[in-house]
Parts: structure tokens; C-alpha cells; sequence
């Protein structure tokens, strides 16, 4: 079961992490790998991990096209995602890639440079999410069990555009990903 997982989520991301990720300079694969990357450097918890190298990957479960932003299309990934995770791995893993999206709109609203550092096809998408958060929709997402590591997604998520960096492949994430799928069994 735990192996069974384990290779859909690998074959998955071989097979359709190859696009390109939506505008920015790097593939979904590799954008994947370097968040979880930069996950592990930070120390971050196996979890923790597993979300940053799971939290687009609501983007490879649908056949959209790549320009799909630039024709004022939110195709909310980020839900589709979450179900996904959450049956797989449970709410700890799913949770922060659930409100990464939300993360940059509350960042966006509580940090006036952070705008400055988004990437131009994160701004474009930006809008059609909803724009900046306002005070109530900030104090509500400061409610949420998981919106600071919500925020170590983004944050990783947003550096995670590095054209040729070398980083581990996606089988060095095999042994977290059984084992985080085993915890949710048991
Ligand atoms: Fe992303």
C-alpha cells in the first residue's frame, strides 16, 4: 500500500511534472524538488517536506493548459491538491499546501516588500485569487492551526524558480513518502 503510493506520486510527477510551470523559467518537477529542497536545508519536519514537494501538485492532476492564468482562469489547484494529500497523507501534509495560495495574499497584505519579490506570472495570478487580503480575511487565516507553516510553503514556493539548479531527485523522497503514508494508516 505504502509502496503503491509511494510510486504513483513518483510516476505522477515524472509524467506530468515536465510542463512547464505556469510561466516561470523552471518545470513543475523541478519546482517541486526545489521547494522540498529548500524545506530540508531549512530543517523543516518530513511533513513539512512532503508539503512543499506536494503543494502544486493539484497542477498535474488537471489537463489545463500552462497559459491558463493569462486567460483569466483561477484553476484553484490548491483544492484539488488538498483532497488529494489529505487521502494520502493526512491533514498535516495537507494543510499548508491547502492555504499556500491564501499565504501569499495574507503575505502580500502584511508585507509591503514581499510584493516586490513575486515573479511576474505570480502577480498576474495574484489578482485572479483574490488580490491582498483584507483585515478580516488576515485575522481568520492567523486563526488556522497551520498558517505559519503555510507560510514556510509559500515562501519556499516563491524561491523554488532557479533555472538548472541542481537538487536531489524525486526518488530521494521516496522513503518520506512511504513513511508519512504509513503514519496515516496507523
Ligand atoms: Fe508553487
Amino acid at each position: 500500500m505504502t509502496m503503491a503510493v509511494a510510486n504513483e506520486v513518483i510516476l505522477l510527477m515524472r509524467q506530468r511534472g515536465g510542463a512547464s510551470y505556469f510561466g516561470e523559467p523552471v518545470s513543475q518537477l523541478e519546482h517541486a524538488l526545489q521547494a522540498a529542497w529548500l524545506a530540508s536545508l531549512a530543517g523543516a519536519s518530513r511533513q513539512l517536506v512532503l508539503a512543499a514537494l506536494l503543494h502544486d501538485v493539484g497542477h498535474l492532476l488537471h489537463n489545463l493548459p500552462e497559459s491558463i492564468a493569462s486567460e483569466g482562469v483561477d484553476t484553484a489547484h490548491e483544492i484539488a491538491g488538498y483532497d488529494w494529500i489529505l487521502r494520502r497523507f493526512g491533514p498535516i501534509v495537507a494543510e499548508p499546501a491547502r492555504y499556500h495560495v491564501a499565504a501569499k495574499r495574507y503575505l502580500c497584505a502584511v508585507e509591503p516588500e514581499y510584493r516586490a519579490t513575486l515573479s511576474p506570472a505570480s502577480l498576474e495570478s495574484l489578482q485572479l485569487q483574490g488580490g491582498p487580503m483584507d483585515e478580516g480575511q488576515i485575522r481568520a487565516f492567523e486563526a488556522l492551526p497551520c498558517y505559519r507553516e503555510a507560510v514556510m510553503v509559500r515562501r519556499w514556493d516563491d524561491e523554488a524558480k532557479v533555472p538548472g539548479l541542481v537538487v536531489p531527485g524525486i526518488e530521494e523522497y521516496r522513503e518520506i513518502i512511504e513513511s508519512e503514508c504509513l503514519r496515516l494508516m496507523n
